[in-house]
């Protein structure tokens, strides 16, 4: 496949699950075991696909690098075990190290409840030039946190200030701070991969049920699948209120990790083609100077 194949191919396997615009969108109308009617037998074809992918954006993201313009952050969120730890590490797999930074969000420590919920995801930003990765972000304020009320007591915010409202003031305040962000050169794409709580319940078994995987479990898992419809709900209200043509949200069908990845990756592409990425173009004194050096060394 030639490089404007690949961009085509990967724009058409992103697209049909880009939100732009969530007044109108309903998590059932996306189905977490989709394939875009490619079969288990195409994976091979998806593979390749994919690594050719992975390639273009090592590429993409050299000049990215070299621009030193933009900055692009992605951002996961999903349930547990839906994938998101692997679908970062093969989709980013290409990419020059120096290139990106990948963040982990964790429960918020002591120092973090000190600030306001967005100071701690503010200092993890990609520099200019970079990719940021943040698994799980500050989009946890509107989820964990809304089907734990309890949490949001214990972040310390004054009382007074604690209302009904509060889910649609921060979505409010997510869609401006994004909107800031696209104004200084930080291009956001979110991802939600959609697991199916059966497709869960069978990643679940198999970490209990293989040594090796075991290490992954742990009890909490089960607890927060207990809450799966508050998640849902949360989740659709968040992406109904967050996708906007800046910031959209791509909602990932992942019951089957090698699509996951396919169309994880034709989403990155697709951003940094959208970019119109090129290496700086050298001035004309420039090129004098670097004809001179060149000079100089072979005169040595
Ligand atoms: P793994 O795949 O390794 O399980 P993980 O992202 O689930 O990765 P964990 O350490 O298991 O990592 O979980 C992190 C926990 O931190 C999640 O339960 C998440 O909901 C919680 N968390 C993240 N951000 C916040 C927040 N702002 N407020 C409260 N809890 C949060
Ligand atoms: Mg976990």
């Amino acid at each position: 496949m030639n490089q404007k194949e690949i961009h085509g191919r990967a724009h058409d396997f992103c697209a049909p699950f880009r939100i732009d615009d969530g007044s109108r969108f309903r998590l059932r109308d996306i189905n977490p075991g989709d394939t875009l009617n490619l079969e288990a037998g195409n994976k091979p074809e998806a593979q390749q696909v994919l690594r050719e992918g992975v390639e273009l954006l090592a590429e993409m993201q050299a000049k990215l690098y070299a621009q030193d313009r933009w900055a692009v952050l992605l951002i996961f969120q999903a349930m547990d075990a839906a994938g998101k730890d692997g679908t970062i590490k093969h989709v980013m797999s290409g990419i020059n190290p120096q290139g990106c930074q990948v963040h982990s969000f964790k429960a918020p420590s002591a120092e973090d409840l000190d600030h306001d919920y967005l100071w701690r995801c503010n200092q993890r930003l990609p520099e200019r030039g970079r990719i940021g990765i943040f698994n799980r972000s500050y989009y946890e304020e509107t989820l964990v946190v809304r089907v734990h009320p309890e949490l949001l007591a214990h972040q310390s915010i004054p009382v007074e200030l604690i209302n009904k409202n509060i889910w649609q003031q921060r979505f409010e305040q997510i869609r401006h701070y994004e909107n800031y962000l696209f104004h200084n050169g930080v291009i956001v794409r979110k991802f939600f991969l959609h697991v199916s709580k059966k497709e869960q319940k069978r990643r679940f078994l198999q970490r209990l049920e293989k040594p090796e995987k075991n290490w992954k479990f742990s009890a909490s898992d089960i607890k927060e699948r207990a809450h799966w419809d508050a998640y849902m709900d949360a989740y659709e209200d968040m992406i109904q209120h967050t996708a906007t043509p800046h910031a959209p949200w791509y909602v990932v069908p992942a019951d089957n990790k090698w699509f996951t990845r396919l169309v994880v990756a034709a989403a990155v592409i697709d951003t940094l083609d959208s970019l119109n990425l090129h290496y700086p173009q050298i001035s004309e004194p420039a090129k004098v100077e670097l004809a001179t050096a060149r000079q100089q060394l072979l005169e040595e």
